[in-house]
């Protein structure tokens, strides 16, 4: 199913504008992702969706090119998944998922077959006559996926599904839910403050902040080419150099780094994966902090620019207040245009 807003909006009755103007399209089987910071109008938009809220006079959704605006969510044939699975608690995971195929009165050994089915992708096998009490949070989850799935809905909608569960769990799930969603085939809305989960998750990620959907790309060139310093910051924590900059040249406190182009107006911006210690760099600052994370150290050094700057070394280990030269690519410089939008 396709979905499509248009001059999609919503004040509250307070008079907060939980979302400004918006127009989204999705293709049918997409995975769409909306980021941003706590507040700024997500879930707002995914209830406009489902048909939870109504839009402010002006804004129509579609659903495959009907117009739903005024379809209450019950007629909607969407498939919901929160935070809080809302799962039954009196009842077994086989009733649980069977549960919506209940109410659209199918027959029992369709019901079955239906289930069996779910349960079988889920990977809940084994756990049909548990009841949800004697589940861990992943399983809860992931019943609560099946449940939302089981009716074949036209759209499915997420709400931090992964938000309550402890880090090392959630990271799992997050790969199983990217496999699971692109096997069922289904267009869906996940919403997300996590930058990782919906870079991982989604074909398309929306970046948005304080009501406005700032960029809408797929997670590559949201990473590699943000359009604004509030996406730069906000999907992979990029590092503002600040300095001066003369065309193709930025003049750094601690040397000279060149630019993929002129920059004149832009302000540039770089990715601690790409600031490397390097003896035959033209850069130079002095290490204050050392951290092992694994795979690299995490270096920060001061002197570069007038905050720490934070750089990816292999190893080993530099000494900390030791002078260090760095190197960075021109072209892993972003240049962007300074944003209004500070949150
Ligand atoms: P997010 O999901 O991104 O955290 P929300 O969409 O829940 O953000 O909220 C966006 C803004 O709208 C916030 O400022 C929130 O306080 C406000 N808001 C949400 N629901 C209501 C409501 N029913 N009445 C008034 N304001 C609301
Ligand atoms: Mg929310």
């Amino acid at each position: 199913m396709t979905l499509k807003l248009e001059n999609v909006a919503k004040t509250f009755p307070d008079g907060t504008r939980a979302l400004l103007t918006t127009d989204l399209e999705v293709g049918a089987g997409e995975i769409i992702s909306l980021l941003g910071p706590s507040g700024c109008g997500k879930t707002t938009l995914l209830r406009i969706i489902g048909g939870l809220e109504t839009p402010d006079d002006g804004g129509r959704v579609y659903f495959d090119g009907q117009d739903v605006t005024d379809l209450p969510v019950e007629r909607r044939r969407i498939g919901m998944v929160f935070q809080s699975y809302a799962l039954f608690p009196n009842m077994n995971v086989r009733r649980n998922i069977g549960y919506g195929l209940k109410m659209l009165k199918l027959a029992q050994n369709e019901i079955d077959a239906r289930v069996s089915e779910v349960i079988e992708m889920c990977h809940l096998g084994g756990f049909e006559e548990r009841s949800i009490s004697a589940l861990s949070g992943g399983q809860k989850q992931r019943v609560a996926l099946a449940r939302a799935v089981a009716p074949r809905p036209r759209i499915l909608l997420l709400d931090e599904p992964l938000s309550a569960l402890d880090a090392a769990l959630r990271d799992r799930l997050r790969d199983e839910l990217a496999t699971l969603l692109r096997r069922f085939d289904i267009t869906a809305v996940f919403v997300t403050h996590d930058q990782t989960e919906a870079l991982a998750i989604a074909d398309r990620v929306a970046v948005m902040s304080q009501g406005v959907v700032q960029q809408i790309a797929p997670p590559e060139v949201l990473y590699r080419n943000p359009a604004s310093e509030f996406v730069a910051e906000f999907v992979g924590d990029a590092q503002l150099l600040r300095g001066t900059i003369a065309k193709d040249c930025l003049h750094l406190r601690g040397g000279t780094q060149v630019l993929p182009k002129d920059g004149q107006g832009h302000t540039a911006f770089v990715r601690a994966e790409n600031v490397l210690l390097d003896p035959d760099g033209s850069l130079s600052g002095r290490v204050t902090s050392v951290v092992f994370l694994g795979t690299h150290y995490r270096v920060g050094l001061e002197q570069v620019t007038d905050e720490i700057l934070f750089a990816h070394h292999a190893g080993p280990a530099p000494e900390i207040g030791s002078d260090q030269k760095l190197r960075i690519a021109p072209e892993a410089v972003m240049l962007l245009n300074p944003s209004r939008v500070t949150q």
